[in-house]
């Protein structure tokens, strides 16, 4: 298995979709390599596209608040998307964009080997547990991922979308992360 840095640098120079026609910069991730917190959503916006940086927007500094909302910072956890390069328009990714991308993210997750991993709104969570269950039936319910545990929660732009009641189930959401990061949870198998 290639490094994380290595994995990077083909990540920087990939050409295998058609995203990369319309990209500034490849967003390939940040964080702590060895956390025990992995974040993943879905792809780069218009801020992420500019910046090369996840999240970095309005979404991103309200996951920055959740985040420290639970007593970690930015520096100790992992923040990717499934997809690395913004798709024009802020549309969804198309199925092809998505299978082209996704042996980045799966040797990321493979790379850091988090204890915790967290699957930021519907896209991300459909793909990594492929299931067809909507995240409003499945958010904060820790589930067995590859000997750790994976807990979907609702995207932080789908948070802000609904307000306080976003707010009161998002900080629900990230207490759960919290308690499987102190080991304390029943998880369902998925
Ligand atoms: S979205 Fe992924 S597969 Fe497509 S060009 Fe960017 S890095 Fe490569």
């Amino acid at each position: 298995m290639q490094s994380l840095n290595s994995l990077r640098t083909y990540a920087l120079t990939c050409r295998n979709c058609s995203l990369c026609e319309t990209r500034t910069n490849v967003v390939f991730g940040s964080g702590n390599p060895s956390a025990d917190l992995m974040f993943v959503g879905e792809a780069p916006g218009a801020q992420e596209d500019l910046t090369g940086q996840p999240f970095v927007g309005r979404s991103g500094r309200l996951l920055t608040s959740l985040i420290e909302g639970i007593g970690l910072t930015r520096d100790q956890v992992y923040i990717s998307n499934v997809v690395k390069c913004r798709p024009p328009a802020n549309r969804d990714p198309d199925p092809s964009e998505v299978e082209a991308c996704a042996p980045i993210i799966a040797s990321q997750i493979e790379h850091i080997s988090p204890r915790v991993l967290v699957t930021l709104g519907n896209f991300a969570t459909k793909l990594l547990l492929e299931t067809k269950v909507g995240i409003t039936k499945l958010r904060g319910s820790p589930v067995a991922y590859r000997g750790g545990v994976l807990i979907p929660v609702l995207h932080p732009a789908a948070v802000a979308r609904r307000g306080a009641a976003g707010l009161v189930e998002a900080r629900s959401d990230f207490e759960a992360i919290r308690v499987a990061l102190l080991g304390n949870i029943s998880v369902v198998q998925p």
